[in-house]
């Protein structure tokens, strides 16, 4: 049940962003796409029921009884006089906050607690909330993936969630690259395998290859989730001693990036960790979910990036280059007289080749780019180097 304090609010409510109070999907065109997608997941499950109910009578006593349980998870009732009525309203207002996401509301019901404690209720919920059979459509995913904005997997930072339109000889196909994630997995949380909160755009290395089953603690879409963890540049104590003996001390971060960036054999390793300003119960929960998506394992490939960054912040902090580039920019682009303000932002798109200061420094904006926490992090000092043992 841990993993359900960043909905249930057991820490602080404040943090819930309005993804899982609203569901997904804010604007007019998108609340229009979640009304139809809540109906017609509705409808759905009626016709699961009725299909189930129908197939020969030996299995009506098992169906109807998997219908009892169903009912009674989501009305508090207990026998269901015809099958019309298995969804009464009460029970279809609860369907639409289960599929809208509004789960502060959903929390304040008994019979929800009582659903997440009983493993029975779980089973039978797997039967009808089955996403393998309604979800994996392919229009209907790309629809709601693109409803969401995001374009680069929120785990890792580094791949871009991809799907498109194609055109066949017999009409257009979708084509999607990237999964939805269950933030609440299927396996353990069968009544959340349709939520709109619970689907999170997703590489296909985070989902399925890496993550799995496991459960994650914080929910990628809380206000600050990019600030809950640093980077560390990790260089171990014997590759510094063979290559430079005289660095030998922490908190030596100028002389370590000179070591990263001047010596050829220079080795180091890019991990995360959870933030200091984390109380260490998050904090614990930060490192879990690092070590989950194995972040540590998956960020080495990105050395040679992280030299390149460190190689043009040198250059940028060099003032004869940096006027340089200013004068040059000034005197090749514009006319004499006009004075083209070279702000920080500016420069850095100059050298960095895109704005990644919008990218990522409002905790509100989706990254666009791959990486922007990393580059943001390496560009803005908000890292920590470090001597490790072996
Ligand atoms: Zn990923």
């Amino acid at each position: 049940m841990n993993q359900l304090i960043w909905h249930f609010g057991a820490k602080d409510e404040s943090i819930a962003p309005d993804i899982i109070k609203e569901g997904w999907l804010f604007d007019s065109s998108q609340a229009k796409l979640a009304n139809n997608y809540t109906k017609a997941a509705k409808k759905h499950l009626l016709t699961l029921l009725t299909k189930k109910g129908r197939e020969g009578q030996s299995d009506t006593i098992d169906w109807l009884q998997k219908v009892l349980q169903v009912k009674k998870l989501l009305t508090k009732e207990s026998s269901p006089k015809t099958i019309k009525t298995v969804f009464t309203d009460e029970a279809n207002a609860k369907l639409e906050l289960l599929f809208r996401g509004h789960i502060f509301e959903l929390e304040k019901e008994s019979w929800f607690k009582n659903y997440l404690k009983n493993p029975i209720k779980n089973k039978y919920a797997s039967h009808y909330f089955d996403y393998d059979i309604w979800i994996s459509k392919q229009e209907r995913r790309t629809e709601l993936m693109t409803a969401t904005g995001v374009v680069i997997c929120p785990y890792c930072d580094r791949q871009y969630i991809t799907h498109f339109l194609y055109k066949l000889d017999n009409g257009e196909k979708n084509k999607t690259l990237s999964t939805l994630d269950h933030f609440y997995t299927k396996s353990k949380y069968p009544l959340f395998a349709l939520s709109l909160f619970n689907f999170i755009p997703a590489c296909y290395g985070c989902n399925s290859v890496i993550r799995g089953d496991e459960a994650l603690n914080i929910y990628p879409y809380c206000p600050n989730y990019n600030n809950f963890s640093v980077f560390k540049l990790e260089i171990p104590k014997s590759n510094i001693k063979e290559n430079t003996p005289e660095i030998d001390k922490e908190n030596e971060t100028n002389n370590l990036v000179d070591f990263i960036l001047c010596k050829e054999n220079a080795e180091f390793s890019i991990t995360q960790t959870a933030s200091k300003e984390l109380t260490p119960d998050i904090s614990a929960e930060v490192n879990s979910d690092i070590n989950t998506l194995k972040l540590n394992n998956v960020y080495t490939v990105h050395q040679d990036y992280v030299k390149d960054l460190l190689t043009i912040k040198r250059f940028y902090e060099e003032p004869n280059y940096r006027s340089y580039v200013e004068n040059l920019l000034n005197a090749t682009l514009f006319k004499e007289d006009i004075k083209f303000p070279v702000t920080l932002n500016k420069l850095r798109l100059f050298l960095i080749g895109y704005d990644w200061i919008n990218e990522t420094n409002s905790s509100d904006l989706i990254p666009k780019r791959p990486l922007s926490k990393l580059t943001n992090a390496i560009l803005d000092d908000d890292y920590i180097t470090e001597i490790v043992d072996d």
